[in-house]
């Protein structure tokens, strides 16, 4: 086998890997960037797209499936492998993306500047639809001359990392691999030593918070600021941190450890991606299956509220007393959390609760050091409301989980993390005897 890593090589998005072996060509993941990156997603496929003959992918995470669309667009005859849940999920993704880039394109116009090129659109959706193979964990297909094994990553619902033997040697990819202390999903698998891995390294310079301690501090934030009458507002990712928060929610509220408010989902994606959760109750933890078998949804807490309208959205403003109001973007790009912090903010009764990466220079992050005032669509506003940044909610391994994962493997190739990660990753697997290779963009590698 011949693997080229084409994408996540020093960066945390736009995972896309090339495997080849007796002329089959098999793409792994194909993710769109993010952030500063996010150039490169208009650039050409390094790659003749026609001539690829089958996708595989970890899951649904735009920045492992963004750019299938395109690939399609371009040509793609192929089908696209993944488990059940990943193929499900990765729909309202995709339709979601498309939403944003003809946004992008129709602000672009309004303020005459230059107009971003639409890369693809609905039929290209269609197709991805249309070709998607289900594959479900532990049942190794054939796909041209590679037997191909999903296995659990933990990441989110349907995560897998993809095994692949073929010519008497195997090769692991890790996809993203999930943290241990979650408590909504299954543990991640261990890997078969492997002729090479391909690893993520994301968060491979640091080990996380205890989750313990960060679900401690979250009940405080919640009780203090509900029971004084305030607001809480959680900017939140769509797919499973928005779901995770309504987990705990409901738990704190069962436990009396909260007072019982209403709670708005306030992002169509959020809403849309809880009611696939409701059809994929297999991909979740024991834990988590449990309720379902008692007929609890265990993402419900009581006054749970899923807005649809923009009116809906903006009547939540006017509501007088405690609420928790969850909404997007998780990074706060744009969407209705705008609106939301630019109404509760002035409030010091109200508090607003960090619970995913925010990036430096961004309004997330100059709120989290205590910059006041901010502006936000336009209006200059005063931080009266206190703000949390709570960590411990990564859905990724830290790095003693990464260490545990590919403590037995010999040979590493490290994708998917930024390069002080990836290099402090690296030396604590060489000090262990692994052979550890840094990817770079369009190198190859002999399984
Ligand atoms: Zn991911």
């Amino acid at each position: 086998m011949k693997l080229t890593t084409w994408g996540a090589c020093g960066t945390v998005t736009g995972s896309c890997h090339l495997l080849e072996h007796q002329g089959f060509k098999l793409l792994l993941d194909c993710g769109v960037y993010q952030g500063e990156a996010e150039d490169a997603n208009s650039a050409p496929f390094p790659f003749d797209v026609r001539q690829i003959d089958a996708l595989v992918l970890s899951h649904a995470h735009l920045d492992h499936v963004g750019r299938i669309p395109r690939l399609f667009h371009e040509g793609y005859g192929g089908r696209v492998y993944a488990t059940a849940p990943t193929l499900k999920l990765a729909r309202p993704i995709l339709e979601d993306a498309l939403k944003l880039m003809k946004e992008d394109i129709k602000r672009a116009r309004r303020k005459k500047l230059p107009v971003p090129e639409l890369l693809w659109d609905e039929a290209d959706i269609r197709l991805f639809n249309e070709r998607g193979k289900p594959v479900p964990y532990y049942s190794p297909r054939k796909i041209g001359p590679f037997l191909v094994t999903l296995n659990n990553a933990g990441h989110l619902p349907g995560s897998a990392f993809v095994e692949v033997r073929a010519g008497g040697r195997t090769l692991v990819f890790s996809g993203d691999l999930g943290n241990r202390r979650k408590e909504t999903l299954p543990d991640p698998d261990y890997p078969r030593v492997a002729d090479l891995t391909l690893s993520e390294s994301t968060y491979g310079d640091r080990p996380h918070r205890p989750f313990q301690e960060t679900l401690v501090e979250f009940a405080e934030v919640l009780g203090r600021t509900l029971d004084a009458g305030g607001k809480v507002v959680i900017p939140s990712f769509a797919l499973e941190r928005a779901q995770e928060i309504l987990f705990y929610i409901r738990r704190f509220e069962a436990e009396g450890q909260i007072p019982v408010v209403p709670v708005f989902v306030d992002s169509p994606l959020t809403t849309q991606v809880s009611e696939i959760y409701g059809q994929i109750q297999d991909a979740f933890s024991s834990l988590v299956q449990s309720f379902y078998r008692r007929g609890i949804d265990p993402f419900a807490p009581q006054k749970l509220r899923y807005t649809r309208s923009v009116d809906e959205s903006k009547r939540i403003n006017e509501l007088e007393g405690p609420a928790i109001i969850i909404a997007g973007s998780g990074m706060l790009s744009g969407g209705r959390i705008l609106h939301h912090l630019r109404h509760q903010l002035p409030n010091p009764k109200n508090a607003v609760v960090f619970v995913g990466y925010q990036p430096r220079g961004g309004l997330g992050h100059r709120l989290i050091s205590g910059e006041s005032p901010v502006r936000i669509m336009g209006h200059e506003i005063q931080v009266r409301a206190r703000v949390y940044a709570l960590g411990g909610f990564s859905g990724h391994a830290g790095r003693d989980e990464l260490l545990d994962w590919l403590a037995a493997e010999k040979r590493i190739v490290l994708v998917h993390g930024e390069d002080a990660a990836r290099q402090s990753l690296a030396r604590r697997l060489r000090a262990a005897g692994a052979s550890v290779n840094l990817a770079r963009l369009g190198q190859k590698y002999e399984v």
